[in-house]
């Protein structure tokens, strides 16, 4: 269509698409454990649904941009466990979010020390399964002492902890991070250590720890090594996330991820244990998750509001809840 061309309300309603991939993981259920939905669309929300995502975790973490004040640490916190888990329902999927001071904003201490005062606020909430993402970035000695005090944290509340490893220098870094969670004395069967690679995984099997990988383009893993890895290393203590964000990077990187194992001679069993169960395993040791909220057909309703908001623009209608047998 030309710029001269009026828009009507019909070119307006998103266009449905069908990719191949989706049929060859019809009727399989999703879990992506490290999601940054404040930062896609709704029509992301929309095409995971389709695609099998059933349930999500969003790890706080940073806006783009520096924050400058408290207040928006609480705004975004509270948006994790308010508009972004209402946005999430309006699609059937099931959102969960863990709360804490990412590594970056960590090295603003003035900051962080009043970050650190609200976290105890936010974490004991419903529906937060753990405190993350936290960790290193640049490797600073501010990082280590939010990282610590974070770890204390979670280890009082009992929290299971996801920690963000750093793109530079990343194998010491996740030693490093390993390291510092035993020293203070967390449990490695609560830590779920994120963005492996080929480098690190062994060391994070071996001592115990969760293993997470992002598929994420160019920056972090292509599917066509997790498949290696999976091939390599079996399914015990992985899990796959897409850690989609403000980069170049794809929501649907679980679903996608799935299916090409399939095409690659995986089992559907080992798929459901590194893109469904073993996030769930790993986040249900914050008593927050209840499968059954996620395995039955979910009640949607597009017309709710939240605050006196919806997730529909002027005009657009409510999305038909194919379930019911009901039909408005
Ligand atoms: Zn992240």
């Amino acid at each position: 269509m030309c710029c001269n061309a009026q828009l009507t309300e019909k070119d307006l309603v998103p266009q449905s698409y069908d990719p191949a991939f989706l049929d060859a993981i019809k009727g399989m259920r999703f879990f992506d454990p490290h999601v940054h939905m404040t930062s896609r669309t709704t029509d992301d929300y929309q095409a995971m649904a389709d695609a099998g995502v059933v349930a999500i975790i969003e790890p706080a973490f940073w806006l783009g941009q520096p924050r400058t004040g408290i207040d928006t640490f609480r705004d975004y916190f509270s948006s994790l466990i308010g508009w972004e888990r209402f946005r999430s329902s309006q699609f059937g999927i099931k959102h969960y979010c863990t709360i804490g001071l990412n590594s970056k904003e960590a090295n603003n201490e003035k900051l962080s020390e009043q970050v650190m005062e609200i976290l105890p606020l936010f974490i004991y909430k419903e529906g937060v399964v753990g405190v993350g993402e936290i960790g290193f970035d640049d490797q600073t000695a501010l990082e280590e002492k939010y990282y610590r005090a974070q770890l204390q944290l979670a280890k009082e509340a009992g929290l299971p902890v996801q920690i963000h490893t750093p793109h530079r220098d990343k194998k010491q870094g996740t030693t490093r991070s390993m390291d510092i969670a035993i020293e203070m004395g967390l449990d490695p069967g609560m830590v779920i250590v994120d963005h492996n690679n080929e480098e690190t995984v062994k060391e994070v099997l071996d001592r115990g720890f969760w293993a997470a990988f992002t598929i994420y383009p160019f920056t972090k893993m292509g599917n066509e090594r997790m498949v290696d890895i999976v091939k390599q290393y079996g399914t015990e203590r992985i899990m796959v996330n897409s850690a989609a964000d403000w980069g170049i990077s794809d929501p649907l990187a679980v679903p996608k991820t799935a299916a090409l194992m399939l095409e690659r001679g995986i089992s559907k069993e080992d798929i459901e244990m590194v893109a469904y169960r073993n996030a769930i395993t790993a986040f249900a040791q914050s008593g927050q998750i209840n499968v059954a909220d996620f395995e039955r057909p979910a009640e949607i309703d597009q017309s709710l509001k939240f605050n006196g908001s919806t997730v529909l623009r002027g005009g657009q209608q409510p999305r038909p809840n194919k379930q019911s047998t009901i039909i408005r």
